[in-house]
């Protein structure tokens, strides 16, 4: 049975929705003033917990079952509204800020796949991005570890996401953590492929388990012949290699239903869901286990 878009028409003209601000203004000046006001208002928000994690659903294309959830971090400053990834992660990279960030984002992920598990729900994959700081930076690997024994996480349910650019920064360092976190159980998928400007056959180096093809090729599919060619071929030349392919951004069901025609095997966008708080999660799960 082929997955139903939810309401794909819903959501198309909204970009990243609701209300975000962006912190950056045209005035040079004004612009560094404001570049410190934030660096020092992202540097308090951890101890002021005013970080929080939204989950997007995975979906199983061929059978419709919701496979796992993508972590994705959210910055809800106190009276002031949400601010999107994109405005504040590039400036916590530049300032180093993303590691303990990201450690905080680790480890919250593990500490809700194990809660999920106590609330009696099935096991749910659940993906962490990694940043390239905290990829390369530090011992992720050992990181990882003492994470996973403090939370009581299984690594087995665990991704980590990493970029593709990330890895071709220093290939040897990057293969090398891989497959410390691969010995672990822990799965890797390389995110935003497609954008960077590795081939598949170099990526035959890393212990990666799925590939995750970048919004801007899934977005115009169905429009562009050349964006319908590469996700073609990359999905066939993952399988080739035995790599699960995870196509993001899918809004339509004329994407989707291209997806599940071309054997991609999961899926993330509006489509089915938006990104949601933790308890959306748990009722997708259970509405799917009365289902
Ligand atoms: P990403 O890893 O490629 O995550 C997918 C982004 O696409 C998310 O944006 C998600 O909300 C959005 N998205 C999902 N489905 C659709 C769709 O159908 N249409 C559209 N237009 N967008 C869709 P978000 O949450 O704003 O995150 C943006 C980026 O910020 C992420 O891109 C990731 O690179 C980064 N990020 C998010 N959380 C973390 C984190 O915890 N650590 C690090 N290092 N980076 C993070
Ligand atoms: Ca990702
Ligand atoms: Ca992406
Ligand atoms: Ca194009």
């Amino acid at each position: 049975t082929l997955l139903k878009c939810a309401d794909s028409a819903m959501y198309q003209s909204k970009g990243t929705g609701g209300n975000h601000y962006s912190f950056y203004v045209a005035d040079m000046g004004a612009q560094s003033v404001e570049h410190l006001r934030m660096e020092g208002a992202l540097q308090r928000a951890l101890q002021r917990q005013e970080f929080l994690l939204h989950y997007q659903p995975v979906v199983d294309i061929a059978t419709g079952n919701v496979s796992g959830v993508e972590a994705l971090l959210r910055w809800k400053p106190h009276g002031r509204p949400m601010v999107a990834p994109s405005d504040f992660i590039p400036l916590a990279e530049e300032t180093g800020l993303i590691v303990p960030i990201g450690e905080w984002v680790l480890e919250t992920a593990m500490a809700q796949q194990v809660a999920w598990l106590r609330r009696g729900l099935p096991p749910v994959r659940v993906s962490v991005n990694l940043s390239a700081r905290q990829f390369l930076g530090q011992d992720v690997a050992q990181r990882v570890a003492a994470l996973l024994a403090k939370t009581g996480c299984d690594p087995r349910w665990l991704t980590l996401e990493i970029t593709e650019s990330v890895l071709m920064q220093n290939p040897a360092a990057a293969a090398e953590t891989m497959a410390r976190l691969a010995n672990m159980g822990v799965q890797l998928a390389i995110d935003d492929f497609g954008t960077g400007y590795s081939s598949l056959a170099s990526l035959k180096r890393f212990p990666i388990h799925s590939l995750k093809i970048d919004r801007s090729f899934v977005s115009d599919l169905t429009q562009d012949a050349d964006d319908a060619a590469i996700v073609n071929a990359v999905i066939a030349l993952a399988h080739s290699m035995k790599l699960n392919v995870i196509a993001e951004g899918v809004e339509t069901s004329e994407q989707l239903a291209f997806l599940h025609e071309h054997g991609c095997d999961q899926m993330q966008g509006y489509c089915f869901s938006r990104p949601v708080e933790p308890q959306g999660i748990e009722a997708l799960l259970r509405a799917a286990e009365a289902a």
